[in-house]
């Protein structure tokens, strides 16, 4: 199957509706709710219905594409989703993790912004496409398509007191000024659009009409628009947001969950707001042992988004997805800003990201440049041409047509970009806490008694916590429940029993011969029960918020 394309709603729709009904066996197409707009948003619940329900497993979340242009995250979840599909049964590997395991995937969160992405006139939006946070436009210049071909450019316009001027690399290009620069051509450049209320002299960028980021509307640590624009008026007060964290708060099986955005090539982990040593220790230390496991699966990195994504150095980000499946579900969260334009073409792969953004050497634009005329579909760069503007006067329209070049890979790239976040996700479903009864026996004693001897133990990598949470109790603990035969009762332990957590081997230390961690993978429960019929099974129910649940049964007599 080519995954070197880009799915509209339809394409999406008709793509799962024919994977639902191949395999019906492991995949479930759902509806997680509804967008804005009144669109299905698509939920895909991957698991062997023949092992058990979804809720009775370990999980994996993953959604996509929660900002319009960021369709990339699509593509990228339905090749991951092809890799469990078309591999359950053939592939060791895979056939194991849909056995015991569950994958939730989102691949569109926000059907509304991706449908003005990808319309044949677009329109660009942060998030939704609600009118926010006024009904009216903003005063100011607002971006759109103002000569009705389909592509949303930028605008130079001479001017003595610009800050840009032709290249002296390559005259198609633009390059900055420098601060004690005198004397040449100098350009002011503008996004391509229409200025709302204009006096025909002063103008600045409009807050965008829709001006909603549903990545700021998540409940952790949510600010008001004053304090940070795009939050919308209350957390989840998005419908597509409050369907998203309805349903992972409502299913505690969920261990590890990504959000695909673009662009960077990078994994983002927590805290957005707290350097790390406000992390749990333990914790941080699985994150980091995770980081080193995804670079050598993926080329991407995995940073702090205090400490190497911070927008402006002193101001923080919150209301954000992976922050707040931390720190207030316990879930090892994650940002993959997908696609590395810069990279690509300058190698710089390990620079600092936002560093770069503001400044940078004018070698690197030359480099990008270069790279989208060999590399990106033929309007990815557009050379500068005359246009009459309403407003302005006469302009010129040209430059980075950013879509299938910076906010996405070029069609031809997005295979191999989606495809090298394969093998990081099946890795995570590896890492799952996993209950194991290890063994449940009954033994006579005489007298009609039975003594019940049950070992549990956790084989994954990730305990049955995490600790940030465990600490305010967040997660419930593993547990035991057993049913007796007809008229038996217990003489020793009761009915629920609680065994604690479960440690995984993410707690393990990398020195080996200096001491081990015992068996704090396992816990032990016994029992002696009185069963005067003397025949019957004992049936143990092991239930674990995050491991799933796991029933057992042993034969009296
Ligand atoms: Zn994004």
């Amino acid at each position: 199957m080519d995954f070197n394309r880009y799915f509209t709603n339809d394409e999406l729709t008709a793509q799962l509706n024919e994977w639902a009904t191949t395999y019906p066996n492991i995949l479930t197409l759902g509806v997680l709710g509804q967008s804005y707009e009144g669109k299905d948003i698509h939920l895909l619940t991957i698991t062997n219905k023949a092992t058990g329900a979804d809720t009775d497993k370990p999980a994996v979340w993953l959604d996509a594409n929660i900002h319009a242009t960021e369709i990339a995250g699509t593509t990228t979840t339905l090749r991951i989703l092809w890799e469990l599909l078309s591999k359950y049964g053939s592939d060791e590997k895979v056939t194991r993790l849909v056995d015991t395991s569950t994958f939730y995937i989102v691949p569109r969160l926000n059907p509304d912004g991706a449908a003005w992405a990808m319309a044949a006139q677009p329109k660009y939006v942060r998030s939704g496409v609600r009118p926010y946070p006024y009904e009216k436009k903003m005063d100011g210049l607002h971006s759109q398509d103002i000569d009705g071909d389909g592509r949303i450019l930028s605008m130079r316009i001479p001017d003595p007191n610009g800050e840009w001027k032709i290249s002296t690399k390559n005259p198609r290009i633009m390059e900055k000024r420098k601060p004690d620069e005198m004397g040449g051509t100098y350009y002011r450049v503008f996004a391509e659009g229409l200025i709302e209320n204009y006096d025909g002299y002063v103008f600045r960028n409009a807050r965008p009409h829709q001006g909603l980021d549903f990545n700021r509307n998540y409940p952790f640590e949510w600010r008001t628009e004053s304090d940070q624009y795009g939050a919308g008026p209350y957390p989840t007060s998005e419908p597509e947001i409050r369907a998203a964290v309805d349903f992972v708060a409502k299913h505690p099986n969920i261990n590890a969950g990504i959000a695909y955005h673009t662009y960077s090539g990078v994994i983002l982990r927590p805290y957005g707001t707290k350097a790390d040593d406000q992390i749990d220790t333990n914790d941080l230390w699985a994150f980091q042992a995770i980081g080193e496991r995804a670079k050598e699966l993926t080329g991407y990195r995995t940073v702090s988004v205090f400490h190497d994504f911070k927008y402006h150095p002193k101001q923080t980000i919150t209301g954000v997805s992976n922050d707040w499946l931390y720190e207030n579900q316990g879930i090892f969260g994650y940002v993959i800003e997908l696609w590395d334009i810069v990279g690509r073409a300058t190698e710089k792969y390990e620079r600092k990201f936002i560093d770069w953004m503001r400044d940078h050497p004018h070698e690197d634009d030359v480099k990008i440049f270069e790279w989208i005329l060999a590399n990106g579909p033929k309007d990815g760069y557009v050379d500068w041409y005359e246009f009459e503007h309403p407003q302005l006067g006469k302009v010129e329209l040209g430059g980075t047509n950013n879509m299938y070049t910076w906010r996405n890979p070029p069609h031809a790239f997005m295979g191999e970009e989606a495809e090298r976040n394969v093998p990081y996700v099946v890795a995570l479903g590896e890492m799952l806490p996993r209950l194991n009864v290890h063994q449940f026996t009954a033994t006579p004693l005489g007298n009609d008694q039975v003594h019940l001897n049950l070992i549990v133990e956790n084989t994954g990598y990730f305990p049955t916590y995490t600790n940030n949470m465990s600490k305010k109790r967040g997660i419930r603990t593993v547990r035991v429940e057993l049913d007796l035969p007809e008229g038996a009762e217990f003489v020793q332990g009761k009915r629920k029993t609680d065994l604690g957590h479960l440690e995984g081997r993410a707690s393990r230390s990398g020195i080996f011969g200096m001491g081990g961690n015992g068996t704090d993978y396992r816990a032990r429960a016994e029992w002696v029960i009185r069963v005067p019929s003397g025949a019957g099974a004992v049936k143990a129910n092991v239930i674990s918020d995050r491991a799933g649940t796991v029933q057992v049964e042993v034969t009296l007599g």
